[in-house]
């Protein structure tokens, strides 16, 4: 490319910037070093999300309660850790499109997938099978296997996997509604991302949550890689439960706590069977300890433990940025971003890698190498570059709405413009 329409370009990406209205978002972040000492091109918000300037003052206030109040900080006015996970109600619903007492901040996301399988995956009869995605990210392929092999079932034979066809890289929703309904009265369970993790591809939540209960199955997801990401509306489109861990967009901290989502419908019935703990005990008995577990009603009476103060202080910090932008204006960004990234990606010559993630997808696009992608993967990261790279062949690349910007795209497809030409 000639230096005149790469000064061109750079000065497009930075006139993209100067008009949108997020761009002052990416100041409230640390931004990692590259290389060169100056600010790297992160791309790995969809693995690990960058941390708000906030969050230290957020954990520093209260490690200071703790220090000040001891134990009495659970009743403290102002600190309040007694009921502390009720603070993010309605931040949690309204990034999922939940009711408030839908979405509960606890545990880590294969914890509450666990959990939710305990109330939510209960074989009997014929109906004992559950279907995955092919290639579902492993923690949730050891958890349905193990939740299966707990029930006395062999996973190979109760565990369905639906998969692309063969030479394409993402899943039709047909293939999945005619899956669904060629095991329909085997079917126990459905379990999908909301966003591949691979691909990139967002699934089509409420048309998969219909036909499933079609069938008379439960519908779960498992929302890592959507929350934070893509506009959703659990209660509306019916989805029995959810979980997401709150590290990857949320940008609450590696190990971050997670969250877990129960359609109304069953947070209410406290017959449903599931593992109790203390915590999700009724509030105004879960100190006097009675000795019947009396479930809180709402996704909250599935808590176990009382509640990891620190990480969801760090949490709290990120979700007050989500609040203030909101996921409309960021999911917005979030097109134009990702728009603009595979019209310059469109534009390399050289046949050094295809873009796999379909057109249903949020900020994330997957790259899959033609030849050499760990090598090309160790270059990017060499230039300053900090994507993930998944064998065989994928590297992902995710430029987030709040904290990247134009040019941070620009400088990323630079950069791999110029790898292509020298043919590597
Ligand atoms: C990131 C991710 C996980 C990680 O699980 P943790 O319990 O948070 O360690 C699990 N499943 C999917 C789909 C993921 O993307």
């Amino acid at each position: 490319m000639s230096e005149e329409s790469r000064s061109g370009g750079l000065a497009r990406a930075r006139a993209l910037d100067a008009a949108d209205p997020l761009a002052r978002y990416r100041d409230q972040f640390h931004i990692p070093s590259g290389p060169d000492g100056g600010p790297c091109i992160y791309l790995c918000g969809n693995s690990l999300g960058l941390q708000p300037r906030a969050t230290a003052a957020r954990v520093q206030a209260e490690l200071a309660a703790w220090a000040r109040l001891g134990v009495e900080g659970h009743f403290a006015e102002g600190v309040g850790w007694f009921d502390y996970h009720e603070r993010f109600r309605d931040s949690t619903a309204a990034l999922v499109g939940a009711l408030p007492g839908e979405v509960v901040v606890m545990n880590a996301l294969t914890v509450n997938l666990h959990l939710l399988m305990v109330s939510f995956y209960r074989p009997s009869g014929r109906r004992r099978k559950v279907m995955i995605e092919r290639g579902a990210f492993p923690s949730d392929r050891y958890a349905v296997a193990s939740q299966a092999s707990f029930h006395g079932l062999e996973p190979s034979e109760v565990v369905i996997e639906v998969g692309p066809r063969a030479g394409e890289d993402v899943l039709r929703t047909e293939d999945i509604l005619a899956a669904i309904a060629a095991h329909g009265p085997e079917l126990a369970l459905v379990l999908f991302g909301g966003v591949n993790f691979y691909s990139g591809q967002v699934l089509e939540v409420g048309v998969i949550t219909a036909a499933g209960h079609a069938q008379g199955a439960v519908v779960g997801f498992d929302l890592a890689h959507a929350a934070g990401n893509v506009r959703l509306s659990l209660h509306d489109d019916g989805v029995d439960f959810a979980a997401f861990c709150t590290y990857k967009y949320l940008n609450a901290g590696p190990g971050g706590v997670g969250c877990a989502f129960v359609h109304t419908r069953h947070g209410s019935s406290p017959e449903l069977p599931r593992f109790a703990g203390w915590w999700g005990n009724a509030p105004a008995t879960r100190f006097g300890m009675p000795e019947a577990f009396v479930p809180q009603s709402g996704a909250a009476g599935w808590q176990l433990s009382n509640a990891p103060i620190l990480p969801m202080a760090a949490l709290s910090a990120s979700l007050d940025l989500f609040s203030e932008a909101g996921m409309e204006a960021l999911c917005a960004k979030s097109a134009k971003l990702t728009g603009y990234m595979q019209e310059l990606l469109d534009g390399i010559e050289g046949g050094l890698f295809e873009v796999i993630t379909p057109a249903s997808r949020g900020c994330q696009l997957s790259l899959r190498v033609v030849e050499g992608a760990a090598g090309l993967h160790q270059r990017l990261s060499a230039a300053g570059v900090v994507c993930d790279f998944r064998r065989p062949d994928v590297i992902r690349v995710a430029p987030v709405p709040l904290y990247n910007s134009f040019e941070d795209v620009w400088c990323f497809c630079d950069i791999i413009a110029g790898f292509a030409a020298e043919g590597v």
